[in-house]
């Protein structure tokens, strides 16, 4: 049981707020990025700043609670917060700096990808990150993240320079890599295991203006697409990133009306190098594939991309997801595919195929926690949908699909792109990487403060039942 005491305590040390269950904002608070996640936390400490983290870790540490740490809230199994404890929210926390003499940005934690993007375009800079604006940085960081500039300048962690972090004892540390080298390595991809990160160090890379967008063909053309799709990608130069998505043309604007629920193979593509180059292997794509229903390429603002499917995905929405490591495109795995796009639930569930080879191979298996580095796409299934009555057939559909294609993949998967699946899946992702992690573990956080995440267990509680919700 809390005392109110303790809990004015807390509200008194705070800049930020604390929410509370009876407050009026408390059911907008506690709201995650997906609405079949329904938790309901006890306190909502909305920090301002690093004292507040280290006020609310203490706190968090002193009173017992379960304690969760809440970026931009986007995590599928809602791990940035918890039932009956603390979340420790981020989202205030924003602010970018850009430097543009060592193309550093400097990134708080409750940012997300847009306010990134945004402030780096102004200097022609970009970190490479996610695809979707409103994602949080923090949580997709340091999942590893990947997007559209995965190829030509590798995952997120790969770009991260350096990270400051308040660790579960309430002390404060920078890591990079002549600092705390160890926690440096297992936060690039390790996830919110660590420590809470309360700032970003990432090198800025040059993007500015991209040759990209969507182009849809039909499911009758898929297999062909997906064919040469695997053919292709080994030899297109690292500045092209096209990921791959079998789904369905939402029925909305601005999608011609005569193109909506109909079953598409897409390509959604970015080029970002110069322009000449790009109209040639756009040009190769018209030449070697059938003509498409829907080609929306051209020169944009790279900002502009990266904000291109928000109106389809709102907060709100139903998803369930299950993702895994692919390293080749088999004729029997695209037979898969094709019979799961077709049994698809609802116009908005998917599946993608993010690239992730080229300056993602170059990087060693155990430079960072990261240890799949010889995957060529990080795999997702979703069933999304905004209607809460659809939870179940698209959370079937994603399981099964996703049970029908595991075979023919890597074993592991990128972590964020996971449901809380158990240890066994996490171990599968880490590989030889997860026994460091573990060391790494008993040493900043012994006693598992931090265990609501894609849980990462210090050694000898491998039989502790640990709630994770
Ligand atoms: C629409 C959509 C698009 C996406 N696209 C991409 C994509 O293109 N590329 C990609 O790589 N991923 C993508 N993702 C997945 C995304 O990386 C994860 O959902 C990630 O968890 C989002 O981070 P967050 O900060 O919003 O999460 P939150 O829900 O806030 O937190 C998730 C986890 O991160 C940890 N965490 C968050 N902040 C901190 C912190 N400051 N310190 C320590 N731990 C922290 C917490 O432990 C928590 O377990 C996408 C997700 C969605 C919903």
């Amino acid at each position: 049981m809390l005392s109110e005491k303790s809990v004015t305590e807390l509200k008194a040390n705070l800049r930020g707020r604390v929410i509370e269950r009876g407050d009026r904002d408390y059911e907008e608070a506690r709201k995650l990025y997906n609405a079949m996640i329904d938790k309901r936390p006890l306190l909502i400490a909305q920090c301002a700043d690093v004292a507040d983290v280290i006020s609310s870790v203490r706190f968090g540490r002193q009173n017992n609670l379960l304690t969760a740490i809440r970026g931009g809230g986007h995590n599928g199994p809602g791990l940035g917060s918890c039932n009956d404890g603390l979340v420790i929210d981020l989202s205030p926390m924003k602010g970018v700096r850009v430097d543009p003499a060592n193309r550093t940005v400097r990134v708080g934690p409750g940012c997300v990808q847009g306010d990134v993007d945004h402030a780096g375009h102004a200097f022609g800079l970009a970190v490479p990150a996610g695809i979707v604006s409103t994602t949080g940085i923090a949580g997709l960081t340091l999942g590893g993240g990947h997007g559209y500039l995965a190829r030509k300048y590798g995952l997120t962690i790969d770009n991260l320079i350096e990270a400051d972090v308040v660790l579960a004892d309430g002390s404060f540390v920078t890591a990079n890599p002549s600092h705390h080298e160890d926690l440096f390595w297992a936060l690039r991809g390790g996830g919110g295991n660590f420590g809470v990160v309360t700032s970003f160090v990432f090198q800025g890379q040059p993007v500015s203006q991209v040759f990209a967008g969507p182009i849809f063909w039909k499911i009758e053309d898929a297999r062909q697409i997906m064919r040469w799709y695997r053919e292709f990608l080994p030899r297109a130069p690292v500045e092209f990133c096209p990921f791959l998505g079998v789904k369905t043309v939402p029925s909305t604007d601005p999608f011609p009306k005569e193109l909506w629920g109909r079953k598409i193979c897409a390509l959604i593509c970015c080029y970002n190098g110069p322009l000449d180059k790009a109209e040639q292997i756009f040009k190769l794509i018209r030449q070697e594939l059938p003509s498409p229903i829907l080609d929306w390429t051209g020169s944009m603002p790279f900002p502009t991309l990266q904000s291109l499917f928000d109106p389809l995905f709102p907060k709100g929405m139903q998803w369930y997801w299950k993702g895994d490591f692919v390293k080749e495109l088999s004729d029997e795995a695209i037979d898969v595919h094709l019979n799961y796009a077709a049994k698809a639930p609802s116009e908005l569930s998917l599946m993608h195929l993010y690239p992730i080879d080229g300056a993602v191979h170059r990087v060693g298996k155990d430079a960072t926690a990261w240890s799949c580095r010889d995957a060529t796409w990080s795999m997702v299934i979703a069933g999304i949908d905004p209607d809460p009555a659809k939870a179940g057939p698209i959370t079937a559909w994603a399981k099964e699909y996703w049970e029908a294609l595991h075979p023919f993949t890597m074993g592991g998967a990128y972590v964020n792109f996971m449901m809380e699946e158990g240890e066994d899946r996490v171990r599968a992702t880490y590989g030889n990487n997860y026994e460091r992690l573990v060391a790494i573990k008993n040493k900043y956080d012994p006693d598992n403060f931090f265990r609501v995440n894609q849980n990462i267990k210090p050694a000898g509680r491998k039989s502790e039942k640990v709630a994770a919700s």
